[in-house]
């Protein structure tokens, strides 16, 4: 049989798994499922590709380590044949040290351990997801592929902050996130138009985390998140773009602590802040409150002034991809982007838009504008089957 490989992607409040065989150049997708509403009210869901789907609730009150034992549980129960042979983990920051995916092992997971403070959302859960199934699966690799390794080959003036050198020197710099979202995009933009995507790219990572990126023949050159992932876009609850001097002053003026400062940069702020309403897109959408409307107004005003710092970045573009839950439904934003970027060559076709079809851009569009699920998992299925050594030969 194939070898079986799962992929775990731990969020603040859920845990997303998939289930892969690695019998054919690209994995293939068995089942994927997820632990969601932790913290609230988790509900487990799991569906199998061509199959049944299940989704029930789950106890109140569970940690994220519980809710990845429940997962393999479930994996263990509906598939006691597949042998595991490698789990692989979405690791949100990996510092300097890791440009490429690794085979945790003690020593690395301490170092993992260290980014906490860089990635307070995201990383302790990714760890826990290691040392969960490490538990549970002792002899089994597990590989830790990196949101920030996609974007470590920037060059200096994309990597730095302004800061006295040796703060670069230690480290404090333009990490980047969502790289594998990025890089799974840049690999079928290779197949939907070979062309373009050896050009100038950017590519607008919508979701409630979002992010751009400014790709070069598939790499990237630039990107709107930096150090942590706060800088850039407003997000759903994330401030994005702001002025350091503010926080200086709510530290120094408002006697704000760190700790609330935090709390409220990362989860007060965004679309969720500026509306009052919801850090949620759709939710947005169909407020007729002013405030939710204004906060889509500034999400729209703040992708076309990066869009157009990343062209800089970049000398121009050739192609402009949407991509994550947004990006990939919603055509109100969408249009507000593209129609703004009407300047730059781009037109859009708005019957298309509004179906969410691959293509949204016009026959006449200077720039062609394409609509592109993304796959995170597969990304992590496909770099955990090649690190792990599950190589084709193997197969
Ligand atoms: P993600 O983090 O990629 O799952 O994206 C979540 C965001 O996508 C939320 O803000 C959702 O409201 C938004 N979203 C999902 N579907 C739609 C839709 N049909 N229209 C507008 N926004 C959507």
């Amino acid at each position: 049989m194939a070898d079986r490989v799962v992929t775990l992607n731990a969020g603040s409040s859920s845990v997303k798994f998939a289930l892969f065989a690695a019998d054919a150049d690209w994995p293939r997708l068995i089942v994927s499922g997820a632990v969601e509403g932790l913290g609230a009210k988790p509900r487990f869901r799991a569906a199998i590709v061509d199959g049944d789907a299940s989704d029930r609730p789950l106890a109140a009150k569970l940690t994220h380590k519980q809710a990845i034992a429940a997962i393999f549980e479930w994996i263990e129960d509906a598939y006691p044949a597949a042998a595991v042979s490698a789990i692989g983990h979405r690791v949100v920051h990996g510092g300097l040290s890791f440009a490429a995916p690794i085979i945790v092992d003690a020593e690395t997971l301490a170092e993992l351990r260290e980014f906490i403070p860089l990635a307070p959302l995201h990383q302790p859960h990714n760890i826990a997801g290691i040392e969960v199934a490490r538990d549970a699966f002792p002899h089994v690799p597990q590989v830790a592929c990196f949101d920030t390794a996609f974007h470590r080959g920037h060059a200096f003036v994309d990597d730095a902050y302004a800061l006295p050198y040796s703060y670069y020197e230690r480290g404090l710099r333009r990490f980047g996130f969502h790289g594998l979202s990025y890089e799974y995009i840049s690999r079928r933009l290779r197949t939907i138009d070979p062309v373009h995507a050896e050009g100038g790219v950017i590519i607008a990572h919508l979701g409630n985390g979002a992010s751009l990126c400014a790709m070069k023949g598939g790499r990237s050159i630039a990107t709107s998140m930096g150090f942590s992932a706060l800088e850039g876009l407003p997000m759903g609850t994330r401030c994005g773009q702001i002025d350091p001097g503010l926080l200086l002053y709510l530290l120094q003026s408002d006697a704000m602590t760190p700790e609330e400062l935090s709390h409220l940069l990362y989860e007060r702020s965004g679309l969720l802040g500026l509306s009052g309403v919801s850090h949620d897109m759709r939710t947005l959408e169909a407020s007729e409150d002013p405030r939710a409307q204004a906060a889509i107004a500034y999400f729209i005003h703040r992708i076309k002034m990066e869009i157009a710092a990343l062209a800089a970045a970049i000398g121009g573009f050739d192609a402009l991809v949407f991509t994550a839950g947004i990006g990939e439904h919603s055509p109100r934003v969408r249009a507000g982007v593209v129609e703004g970027l009407g300047w730059l060559g781009l037109t859009l076709d708005t019957a298309a838009n509004s179906r969410n079809d691959p293509v949204i851009s016009a026959a006449q569009s200077r720039i062609p504008v394409f609509v592109t699920p993304t796959d995170e998992e597969a990304m992590i299925a496909r770099h955990t089957i090649e690190t792990a050594g599950l190589t084709a030969a193997a197969r």
